[in-house]
């Protein structure tokens, strides 16, 4: 499953906000044998090639390098890139939301306690926060009922309930704080994770929207059938499409790493471009 236009080079846009990866420019030596990942020019300068988005990147020589020629290719950096960095785009993309959903039960979390058994003088804030908070709880977690319409109605529900309600939104707030920083750092768990959390809600939420059709609710359904699908069908989860070994297969169609450190993209001698590697 493809999200970007196919002329868009996801390593580009990566290279730009992570800096490029050239190995060649911190050695103090290119060697003939170098040619493919960088080359000397004249006037002390180089053009280094980046291993993530091949783009040939003129650097001046280093003064102080860490070594003296490159390391063998076993040993050169591998930064993922085509599907795989794709991929890792837009599990980031859904990890972002996990995190704003964990920021705004923790917040519900607090405005509960606030409300329930904190200072008087901020109950009237707290009961606004929590009275708002059931609206976007809708997007968030539309199957759950409880926890929808009671942060709607928290003056009117005695401190059992409140209680409930407390352990729902912390139980969230925890399950989505986890879920976003493990499908950060690419855990695979946290993906099953994710997609079983979601089905395992999903009648919940297909009930909510039969009962009472919101745009907040249709958001949040859409939105969680488009996460689940994305991460089944392109993560490949339970097996599907031969599972991770085929995945794997994929992936490593765009990274034979043997051919990429050996084999130079078309340098740019004419006109060299400028940048700064990290
Ligand atoms: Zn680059």
């Amino acid at each position: 499953m493809r999200l970007l236009p196919r002329h868009w080079r996801v390593e580009v846009l990566w290279c730009s906000t992570s800096g490029h990866v050239t190995p060649a420019d911190q050695v103090a030596v290119l060697r003939p044998q170098d040619d493919a990942l960088g080359i000397d020019r004249d006037a002390g300068s180089r053009l280094c090639r980046c291993l993530r988005c091949d783009d040939w990147i003129n650097v001046s020589n280093p003064n102080q390098p860490e070594s003296k020629f490159l390391p063998e290719p076993d040993q050169l950096p591998r930064p993922e890139r085509g599907k795989a960095l794709e991929e890792t785009l837009v599990v980031r993309g859904i990890a972002v939301i996990r995190g704003l959903h964990c920021l705004f039960f923790s917040l519900t979390v607090i405005a509960i306690i606030i409300f329930e058994w904190g200072l008087p003088g901020l109950r009237d804030e707290a009961q606004t926060l929590v009275e708002s908070a059931g609206s976007i709880a809708e997007s968030s977690r539309p199957g759950n009922s409880l926890l929808v319409s009671g942060l709607q109605k928290l003056s009117d529900l005695d401190a059992e309930v409140a209680l409930r309600l407390l352990g729902l939104a912390l139980g969230y707030a925890i399950l989505e704080g986890v879920e976003a920083v493990y499908l950060w750092r690419g855990k695979r768990w946290a993906e099953y994770l994710t997609v079983i959390a979601i089905a395992t809600l999903l009648p919940y939420t297909i009930y909510a929207l039969v009962e009472k059709v919101t745009v907040f609710r249709l958001v949040g359904l859409v939105l969680e059938l488009a996460i689940l699908g994305y991460l089944v069908w392109t993560k490949r989860l339970f097996g599907v499409r031969g599972g991770n070994p085929a995945l794997e297969r994929v992936i490593d169609e765009d990274t034979d790493w043997t051919r990429l450190h050996r084999s130079a993209p078309v340098r740019p001698l004419a006109t060299p471009k400028s940048g700064h590697p990290d």
